[in-house]
């Protein structure tokens, strides 16, 4: 069954033909402007309210609640109509309230280090799906006003390509959220970084960088190999004309392979190239790759480093490792289990 975030205004409307005109306002306001479930838009009569619900009930079921960082931080497992497990935070800071969501449940690239990559992937999450993570979270923060929405939870957006546009321009126009507060964080699909430079949105974009040379990147991020580093540049510089935003590179720092002297060298080249902000993360720690993340002061002088040549480059916190919400933790224990329970008498 579909979720009613599944919807355009127009579909609503064909919903709701039988129904006075104003009714298509009020549904409309309570669930996009108010981010409520259809039962508690009360500027609606019961009946009606009933009906909807049973036709569009959630897309998504709370399997775990956790929360970290004295209440700041806070990390849903959510249960999908076939199963399989997607997972959402929440971050509250000064001024700033912002949503990281899922794309997809898993993810196919595979990149060595991130939890997610090492669980695999179990399918693509639908419009719907993705909305409702950003309303859940809407409601959650409330009386504080969502203010900014992150594709940096389980999978890779731009390999979800139709549902992630079409999630950032209903965020848009139907939720009001200024494109710049919506940031889309990519491990580096070069034609689909293009294709979204010309869908018209200043949005946010954010490429997984995490080694400017291709010997150490095809190790890292498996997606190298189909587009090195001098495709994805390209792609990069088509962003940065079509669009006139910036971009920045995330990188996270891991302890003797990508945090040398040398790597600063390359990344300082290819950033600047591109006038792109780097942030790096000190590398959070997943079940399944062993080397350890950067020493702090280590992270510093990388910092350190790469300012000394002139590039613009900060340092992102850990929020959330306790609770397994940090970047690259979020595979749901629950998929992980279910790999891993034997099938007996196979
Ligand atoms: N697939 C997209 C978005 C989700 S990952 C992408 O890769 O960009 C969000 C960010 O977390 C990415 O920058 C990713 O490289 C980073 N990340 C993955 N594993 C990590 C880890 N173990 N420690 C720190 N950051 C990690
Ligand atoms: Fe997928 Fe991003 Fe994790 Fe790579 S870092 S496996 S692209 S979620």
């Amino acid at each position: 069954m579909a979720s009613i975030y599944e919807y355009s205004k127009e579909e609503l409307a064909d919903l709701l033909v039988d129904e006075p005109r104003y009714r298509l306002d009020q549904l409309f306001q309570g669930l996009w402007a108010d981010a409520l479930a259809i039962g508690e838009i009360t500027t609606i009569p019961k009946s009606l309210r009933a009906r909807l619900t049973d036709a569009f009930p959630s897309s998504l079921e709370v399997l775990d609640d956790v929360a970290s960082d004295h209440g700041s931080t806070r990390k849903w497992v959510f249960r999908l109509e076939d199963g399989s497990t997607i997972e959402t935070v929440l971050m509250r800071y000064e001024g700033r309230v912002t949503v990281c969501v899922s794309s997809q449940a898993g993810c196919a690239m595979g990149c060595t280090f991130c939890a997610t990559g090492q669980m695999g992937f179990s399918g693509h999450l639908s419009v719907g799906q993705v909305l409702e993570q950003v309303m859940f979270a809407a409601r959650a923060a409330a009386p504080l006003r969502l203010s900014n929405v992150v594709f940096m939870g389980m999978g890779e957006p731009l390999e979800n390509y139709r549902v992630t546009v079409q999630v950032l321009r209903r965020l848009h126009e139907y939720r009001g959220l200024s494109a710049r507060h919506l940031t889309v964080s990519t491990v580096g699909v070069a034609p689909a970084i293009e294709r979204l430079a010309r869908e018209g949105l200043p949005l946010t974009l954010a490429v997984s960088l995490h080694a400017a040379n291709d010997e150490t990147r095809n190790e890292l991020v498996p997606l190298n190999r189909r587009y090195p580093l001098e495709r994805l540049h390209r792609a990069c510089a088509t962003w940065i004309e079509t669009t006139g935003r910036r971009l920045s590179f995330e990188w996270a720092l891991i302890d003797g392979v990508n945090d040398t002297d040398e790597a600063i060298e390359e990344l300082a080249e290819y950033a600047t190239s591109l006038h792109a902000h780097v942030n790096l993360i000190p590398l959070n720690p997943t079940p399944g790759y062993l080397v350890r993340g950067s020493s702090a002061a280590r992270v510093i002088e990388f910092r350190e480093g790469l300012q000394r040549r002139g590039v613009n480059a900060t340092v992102r916190n850990t929020r959330g490792r306790s609770i397994a919400a940090a970047c690259g933790q979020l595979a749901s224990v629950t998929n992980a289990r279910r790999r891993s329970i034997p099938v007996r008498g196979a």
